[in-house]
């Protein structure tokens, strides 16, 4: 396909940044493999996006379908973007929520929350990206909230399907309940195409290729490669292969170090032991999951000694 030249950054001295992040395959349990894109040793997050996995597309006929039992979070928010399938949402709060395709659940940890998630008897097809958004310092210990979000901006530009999943862009706003300056955007296009997209210069922004290819500054990328974009830009021109699907993310540079491990984000090691410890206790700062009390996870070891 004959592509335009990346259109970013005319006045800027040198090329805009762009990284291939290698996405690497990890395990959710029960055989179901994930993509994770970040955090990875050489980029820990995207504005306030610290956690990319890309689940599936999967066949889930003839296995036990995902069940993924009752587990904490803290000082995160936890984002999923249903593709195909469905997954049934269960949690602390009394929330009990099946996301189909095209809808957001968003679910704030703040000081904290438990859940569960499982496919629905009989599912095939599973394909989602599960995403994580870190709370900012003052925002940590907001209290827990799930939200179902079934209807989001959506537009054409271009040929390309725009659905706006979080923050704004275009014009548009997303309902996504949010606490930095972030945004999400999914471009999907059925025939072969090209558009440039309008970028804020103070956020820094990635590419998360979901299905087939896209062209980023005469590069392709597909589902095996995270593009990060950097800041800086203030347009990308963007070429998407027939039947490409891929998620634009953004937000303003994190600039507070955070700890994550496990499935809790904190300000440092010290409130991450404790969220360990509180889960393990079975601290009401969680509370059961209906359902979910039968299969607790436990947290793996520890992995910084004594030092906590
Ligand atoms: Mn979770």
């Amino acid at each position: 396909m004959n592509l335009s030249p990346d259109l970013a950054g005319p006045l800027s001295l040198s090329a805009p940044t762009l990284d291939h992040i290698a996405v690497r395959t990890a395990e959710l349990g029960e055989g179901l493999a994930i993509g994770r894109a970040l955090p990875t040793r050489q980029r820990r997050m995207v504005g306030a996006w610290c956690f990319l996995d890309h689940l599936g597309p999967v066949d889930l006929s003839g296995s036990q379908g995902m069940h993924v039992g009752a587990h904490p979070h803290t000082g995160l928010q936890t984002f999923t973007w249903m593709l195909e399938g469905q997954i049934l949402h269960r949690d602390s709060l009394g929330s009990e929520q099946v996301i189909r395709p095209g809808q957001v659940h968003l679910m704030t940890a703040g000081r904290g929350i438990a859940h569960t998630e499982d496919s629905l008897p009989g599912a095939s097809r599973l394909h989602a990206a599960q995403l994580w958004i870190a709370l900012p310092p003052d925002c940590a210990e907001v209290a827990p909230a799930f939200d179902h979000y079934p209807h989001l901006p959506a537009w054409t530009q271009d040929g390309v399907c725009c659905t706006l999943l979080a923050g704004a862009f275009a014009g548009h706003v997303a309902p996504t309940r949010l606490y930095s300056p972030l945004v999400g955007l999914d471009l999907a296009s059925a025939q072969a195409g090209q558009t440039v997209l309008a970028l804020e210069p103070g956020f820094e922004y990635a590419l998360l290729p979901l299905e087939g290819r896209v062209h980023i500054g005469g590069e392709a990328f597909d589902a095996r490669t995270l593009a990060y974009l950097g800041t800086g830009r203030a347009s990308l021109g963007l070429g998407l292969e027939a039947g490409s699907r891929c998620l634009l993310l953004g937000g303003t540079p994190w600039e507070v170090p955070i700890t994550m491990w496990w499935n809790f984000v904190g300000p440092s090691r010290a409130s991450i032991a404790q969220a360990q410890a509180d889960w393990a206790a079975g601290s009401p700062r969680f509370g059961p999951v209906p359902g979910g009390e039968d299969r607790r996870l436990a947290a793996p070891p520890w992995p910084w000694g004594s030092a906590r």
